[in-house]
């Protein structure tokens, strides 16, 4: 999607401590995310989201390069206007009620007090809160919590939305929730950043995903593109006597085990391609099998390999 620059990260560090007891949280990461665009933004505990969403919202600053937001430079009142941000950890007053604490946000953000009267019973519906306007927040269970941060973070209609750790505190249901939420979000047109640890989350909302690993992207990909290498087939097959291996399977280095042979390919079209070239050189097939590997484990045997990484030491 080709829309407008709304997030701009270039060659951004951010740095905590002095001296000797520097930690690098964020080494050296570019990213765009377009208008109209939902991008992932994945890593495991302590690789530098927080982080970089905090640079974005102008909370911190970066030790070295640049976040801009919606062209502007990151948490300037411009730039903050148009976004809709949900902290980590959300931490309201246990004495309000939630809709009391929708006025506030409402309030500050310019909604009058006939649009929050309007607004709120609305939104709280949407985010699974029907009816519980008037309860106590001590009262709030966590995942209630984040339903009502996510309340906060749209009561003003904003262009963007940056959630860090998204579905933290959710059960499957409330993670189900969340995600027409965003769906219905998304088809609006509405740009969204957000940062998990869990891959599940970023499959069926995300256009692309960006993975982080100690401070460093590791990749970076449309959804689709990363599923690709996830797919294997598996061929077992015999060749008649004196036949020679045809070429579209002798590309994917097969192996011999007691006569029989074994491939195993990527890519579907190679795939289709060598079962045809066997059929046609009069191999006999033994079973074919497909498996598909989940994000997850994508995820870790990237972080394992290195890929990226430049071998840093342990940030965390
Ligand atoms: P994530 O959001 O991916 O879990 P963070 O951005 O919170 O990661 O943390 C990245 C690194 O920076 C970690 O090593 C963390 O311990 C460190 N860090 C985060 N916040 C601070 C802080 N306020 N002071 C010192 N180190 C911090």
């Amino acid at each position: 999607m080709a829309g407008r620059p709304v997030i701009e990260i270039d060659d951004l560090v951010v740095e905590y401590g002095r001296g000797r007891k520097v930690t690098r949280a964020v080494d050296g990461i570019s990213l765009r995310v377009n208008e109209g665009e939902c991008v992932g933004f994945i890593g495991a505990n302590g690789a530098g989201k927080s982080t970089t969403i905090k640079t974005l919202m102008g909370f911190i600053f970066p030790t070295r390069g640049t976040v801009r937001v919606f062209g502007s430079e990151a948490g300037t009142v411009e730039s903050r206007r148009r976004i809709g941000y949900l902290p980590e950890v959300a931490l309201y007053y246990p004495f309000m009620k939630a809709r009391e604490l929708l006025e506030l946000y409402g309030g500050l953000q310019g909604l009058s007090r006939s649009e929050l009267r309007r607004k709120i019973p609305m939104l709280l519906e949407e985010v699974g809160l029907a009816g519980k306007g008037e309860t106590l927040l001590r009262n709030f269970s966590k995942g209630m919590q984040q339903r009502l941060g996510i309340a906060q973070a749209i009561i003003a209609d904003p262009e963007a939305l940056i959630f860090d750790e998204l579905s933290s505190g959710l059960d499957p249901v409330g993670k189900f929730d969340l995600r027409q939420v965003l769906l219905k979000l998304k088809s609006a047109g509405r740009t969204i950043f957000f940062s998990s640890h869990e891959l599940t989350e970023v499959e069926s909302l995300c256009d692309r995903v960006v993975m982080i690993h100690k401070g460093r992207i590791v990749t970076e990909a449309t959804v689709r593109d990363l599923m690709k290498p996830l797919n294997e087939f598996g061929v077992i097959f015999e060749m008649p006597n004196g036949r020679e291996m045809p070429p579209a399977v002798a590309a994917h280095q097969p192996e011999c085990d007691g006569g029989r042979w074994r491939v195993t390919i990527r890519d579907p079209a190679d795939y289709a391609a060598a079962v045809a070239a066997l059929t046609a050189a009069g191999a006999s097939i033994v079973s074919t099998a497909s498996r598909t590997r989940s994000l997850e484990d994508y995820f870790i045997s990237l972080v394992r390999s290195g890929d990226g990484t430049g071998g840093r030491g342990d940030a965390s």
